[in-house]
């Protein structure tokens, strides 16, 4: 059985709020929201980050750009605006090891990146 909270959510072990799934991709509400709207995209494939996906197959980040488009538009966040974050490893501040996008929207975000 995997240790990765993410893989929990995935395979039912654990609940979290979906808001979206097919079959290759999940994504639920971020627990501590960051903005009004906070999902986090991720593959049901595991692997740790955005290196090791395109490595091991970059169809998945196809897969999960394609359902953020699907879902954005869905909820009209195509109109308003949204924000797609990535973290990577120490200095990238991610905590989570499985690869997950943020998309945070749903009020008027502040600029810059840092
Ligand atoms: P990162 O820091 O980029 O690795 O993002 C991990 C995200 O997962 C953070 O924004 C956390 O708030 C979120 N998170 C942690 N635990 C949970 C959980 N149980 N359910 C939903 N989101 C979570
Ligand atoms: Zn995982």
């Amino acid at each position: 059985m995997s240790e990765c909270l993410f893989c929990k959510f995935i395979s039912g072990e654990l609940n979290t709020h979906k808001v979206f799934e097919n079959e290759n991709v999940l994504a639920f509400k971020d627990i501590y929201p960051a903005a009004k709207t906070h999902i986090l995209f991720i593959h049901k494939k595991h692997t740790e980050n955005i290196v090791e996906i395109c490595n091991t197959d970059i169809g998945q980040v196809t897969d999960i750009f394609s359902a953020m488009a699907e879902w954005t538009q869905q909820e009209g966040l195509d109109k308003s605006g949204f924000r797609i974050i990535n973290n990577l490893g120490d200095h990238g501040g991610q905590t989570i090891f499985h690869t997950h996008f943020h998309v945070l929207g749903g009020e008027k975000l502040n600029p810059g990146l840092n």
